[in-house]
């Protein structure tokens, strides 16, 4: 069994819903939010490492330049004090003397100092290439130890070999050394240099432009930014005035309508004011939906909505709750007469003529009208209430009506009793008998009924008669037609798996030809069965096809186009002239039970019941006779050549699983 629809627009017990507002994040203004969210991060980053990047490598590059030149220095005073060395010995030998000895031994220890920096500050080759020096240092010292020991002798002539064979080799490797690795450490300082200044310059240049860059960037981010929250923002403005608006009208829906009642019944009880309702249906808007197209209907819709708007006061709340049914609320009305009133005023502001791309078109509508304090004092119950009185105006043809306690004393009980249904419907309380339908000439079994029964918790079992005109009465029959054809065609369903394949009649209301979404819920419900159309029947009253003729007709013509069976129940009893009789896509003529009955004991009823026969018969339809109680009636039937029969001479409405044991031992007969 499936679930029914959950408490919805049509059902008006379940009025109150809670203010419900979208959240709506829309990807495409996500993404730029996100993207710009990052991109501002990437640009911050990208920003800090290059100044990090560039005051590192400048440092680096500064410590190497200083260390290059100090180095260099060190080289400078190395080949400095072997150049006065040098000339401190050729001096010795002209001008022998204490000073100049004390000068030539200052001028090596300034070389070993020297040395001795580079060994420190260089680099492995430095230390290496200074260790070599000194190695080199010793022999040309004890060299010219001699050679002064000679020139203070006065020997020259030895001073002077020791000079060229000794003392001059081992002096020009020190020079040449030290001189060498001096010019080069001078030329690898100013390099280090050179690189520092080029960083420098580079650095100089290039900050302010990657920071304006960043800068814009960020700047562009946070543009980016602030625009998409902007966009949000005005989205879930947009969003919530769309879950509270609709959409063609513009007009408040619902729920807007459901929270405005609910505060204008709270202000009322403060202030002592009454609130009205007015419900209003259009009659025979689907015409002009159907005949002129939907663009007709929609700016049809329009208009009324905004007529409504320029009567209604700056207080009222004009609503569209779905379809061609608008309510408006109003707030602070003076009483009933006060409500009236607006609603005469209003009525009469829609029903003038409407031009639309050149067309005139008329509508007729149907108003409710309940007042808080006298008919309810809920907006569940006002809400319903307002639908009975809606659909009793429209019933009776009068434009206006208000709610009208007096017509059904025990009309409280019945509004419980509408509740007690919706709840029954949602678990499961109601159940389907079967009644079978049989041919009179062959006794073959064409057909079922299925007939709704309410196994009521407190009440026992209740029969159709006593809740069926009440949830005729509200959209509640919808809930309910949906509930008996998802029953009804699950049980065809398993009927025909077990090879007993016989098609099922369900009765449908005058209101359920009023709605629009009867043929889809049909269509899916014989989808989800996997019937074909022809296994459903549907039974429709003459007085439901005559409450909205147009909308009926156009519903009953798009279930027979469909393939799906129509007859018209309690024939005889209704007033469809012959000429609609002719128009209706029927297949079967039900003659009212009332004339079966009494056909034996009433010459008129007989009379009647062959002339149907005949009737139903030349307009190429089907004839079955209803309420056959007794064999006498059924072979009478027979011989008018009536098609069928149904009764509790044949067959009482059963269970499915009682039908199937009546239907297996009629078979073996
Ligand atoms: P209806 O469509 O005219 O259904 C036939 C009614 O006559 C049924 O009453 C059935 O039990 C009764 N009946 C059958 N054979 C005989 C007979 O030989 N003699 C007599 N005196 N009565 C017989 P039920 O089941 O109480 O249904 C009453 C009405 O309730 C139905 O009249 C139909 O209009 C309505 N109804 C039943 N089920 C549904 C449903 O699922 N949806 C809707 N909308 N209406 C339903
Ligand atoms: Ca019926
Ligand atoms: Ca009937």
């Amino acid at each position: 069994m499936s679930n029914l629809p959950p408490a919805s627009p049509e059902h008006p017990e379940a009025f109150v819903h809670p203010v419900a507002v979208p959240r709506l994040t829309h990807w495409s203004n996500t993404i730029p939010s996100q993207w710009a969210r990052y991109g501002l991060i990437v640009v911050l980053l990208a920003t800090s490492f290059f100044a990090v990047w560039s005051s590192v490598t400048t440092g680096r590059l500064g410590q190497e330049a200083i260390a290059s030149s100090v180095l260099s220095d060190h080289y400078t005073a190395a080949a400095t004090a072997v150049a006065a060395a040098e000339s401190l010995e050729r001096l010795y030998r002209l001008e022998p003397g204490p000073q100049v000895l004390r000068r030539f031994n200052e001028a090596v220890q300034d070389l070993t100092r020297a040395l001795g920096h580079i060994q420190r500050t260089g680099s492995p080759a430095d230390h290496l290439l200074a260790q070599n020096v000194l190695t080199a240092l010793t022999p040309f010292l004890d060299s010219v130890n001699k050679l002064f020991k000679a020139v203070d002798d006065g020997n020259d002539a030895e001073a002077r070999r020791i000079d060229i064979d000794e003392g001059d080799p081992l002096f020009e490797k020190i020079e040449k050394v030290v001189l060498q690795a001096a010019a080069d450490h001078h030329k690898e300082s100013i390099v280090a240099l050179e690189k520092l200044r080029t960083r420098e310059a580079f650095n100089a240049d290039s900050t302010p432009i990657v920071f304006i860059a960043g800068l814009l960037l960020a700047g562009l981010f946070a543009q980016v930014l602030r625009r998409t929250r902007v966009e949000l923002d005005s989205q879930r403005k947009d969003a919530l005035h769309a879950s509270l608006h609709d959409k063609l009208t513009g007009l408040a829906n619902r729920t807007l309508l459901a929270d405005r009642f609910e505060q204008a019944l709270r202000l009322g009880r403060r202030q002592g004011s009454t609130t009205g309702l007015l419900l209003i249906d259009l009659d025979r808007f689907k015409e002009v939906n159907d005949t002129l197209g939907h663009h007709y209907g929609d700016r049809l819709l329009d208009e009324i909505g905004r007529r409504l708007i320029s009567e209604a006061r700056e207080i009222d709340t004009v609503c569209r709750l779905g379809g061609d049914e608008f309510a408006i609320l109003l707030p602070s009305v003076e009483g009933l007469e006060g409500a009236l009133k607006a609603a005469q005023r209003l009525h009469k502001a829609i029903t003038a003529s409407f031009e639309i791309d050149g067309v005139e078109l008329d509508v007729e509508a149907s108003f409710g009208v309940v007042v808080s304090g006298v008919h309810g004092d809920d907006p569940s119950m006002l809400m319903q209430r307002a639908d009975i009185a809606m659909y009793a105006a429209k019933k009776q043809g009068k434009g206006i009506l208000a709610y009208d306690p007096g017509a059904d004393r025990r009309s409280p009980e019945r509004l419980a009793m509408l509740g007690e249904l919706r709840r029954g419907l949602e678990r499961g309380e109601l159940f389907l008998e079967y009644q079978p339908k049989v041919s009179l000439s062959t006794g073959e079994v064409t057909g079922v009924e299925a007939l709704v029964r309410w196994q009521h918790p407190v009440r026992g079992l209740v029969n159709p008669d006593e809740f069926i005109p009440f949830a005729e009465l509200t959209g509640i029959i919808g809930s309910l037609t949906q509930y008996v054809l998802n029953l009804a065609l699950s049980q065809v369903r398993a009927w025909a798996d077990i090879g007993i394949c016989i098609p099922v009649a369900v009765n449908i209301s005058a209101r359920n030809l009023l709605d629009d979404k009867l043929v889809v819920q049909i269509v899916d419900l014989l989808e989800q069965h996997n019937l074909k159309p022809n296994m459903l029947m549907l039974e429709v009253t003459e007085s439901a096809i005559m409450l909205d003729s147009y909308a009926a007709r156009t519903i009953l013509r798009q279930l027979h186009a469909m393939g799906i069976h129509i007859a018209i129940d309690d024939f005889g009893v209704g007033y469809t002239s012959l000429a609609q009789l002719k128009d209706l896509p029927i297949s079967e003529l039900k003659i009212d039970k009332s004339f079966v009955l009494a056909m034996q004991s009433d010459q008129a009823n007989e009379l009647i019941v062959r002339s149907v026969v005949d009737l139903g018969h030349n307009l190429g339809m089907t004839v079955i006779a209803e309420g056959v109680e007794t064999a006498g009636v059924l072979d009478a039937l027979g011989d008018y050549h009536c098609d069928m029969a149904q009764g509790f001479h044949v067959c009482r409405p059963v269970s499915a699983k009682a039908f199937v044991q009546w239907y297996e031992e009629r078979e073996r007969k």
